[in-house]
């Protein structure tokens, strides 16, 4: 229960505020910000993840990787799906007409704009492709597109640079889709037990994820 403070505990009370006054005068002088702070920390740590779903690379086969491909892999495409926009289907982002696929999809893009998970996104191309635009835009698209098929085209030399620029040591991969069986290449990527299955106990039959299942 919070009290007035007595007559007896009125000058400690004044110290105390006075006290406070100059730590936050301190304050003012100093400065880094808290986030700073953090940020400094946090950049010194190797690893900051928690999982990634990482697909390996067969799971890929079949179809040039572009823009879409990456996106219909991302959480971003439930920010679209909530801003209205319709299921992104497999065969068209296989496909991979560029100019339909934004005809259809850029106006939700937009819509997504102030979205944590369209951040995520863009910072992602920003810190690997070295995307500089504040939005996505029909042509940044497809000139993304051009650079991540001729990434993915080259696998291994792409993940060693990915890699590299974004400052990863291992990725911790929850392959749900293949919990038992995950083939990870461990130069980059650590196997994270899945202990949901044991939980909760359906049989993979009962899974039913598809080979190139999404998140
Ligand atoms: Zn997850």
């Amino acid at each position: 229960m919070l009290t007035r403070p007595s007559a007896n505990s009125r000058p400690k009370f004044q110290v105390f505020l006075a006290a406070a006054l100059v730590l936050t005068a301190g304050c003012a002088r100093v400065k880094t910000s808290a986030a700073d702070r953090l940020r400094k920390f946090i950049d010194t740590i190797p690893v900051v993840d928690t999982h990634e779903h990482q697909r390996s690379y067969p799971e890929y086969d079949g179809h040039d990787v572009h823009f879409y491909t990456l996106l219909n892999h991302s959480y971003l495409r439930f920010d679209l799906y909530s801003a209205g926009a319709p299921v992104i289907e497999q065969e068209r982002v296989i496909g991979g007409d560029l100019d339909s696929l934004w005809k259809t999809y850029g106006p939700y893009l937009d819509f997504t704009r102030n979205t944590s998970y369209y951040g995520h996104f863009l910072e992602g191309f920003r810190v690997l492709y070295g995307y500089g635009e504040k939005e996505f835009t029909d042509e940044g698209v497809k000139s993304l597109s051009a650079e991540i098929a001729e990434n993915y085209a080259e696998r291994e030399s792409w993940y060693a640079k990915a890699f590299a620029k974004a400052g990863f040591e291992t990725m911790l991969v929850d392959a749900y889709w293949a919990p038992f069986g995950a083939d990870l290449d461990p130069r980059y990527f650590t196997l994270v037990f899945n202990v949901n299955r044991l939980v909760s106990g359906p049989t993979r039959r009962s899974l039913g994820y598809p080979r190139d299942a999404s998140p």
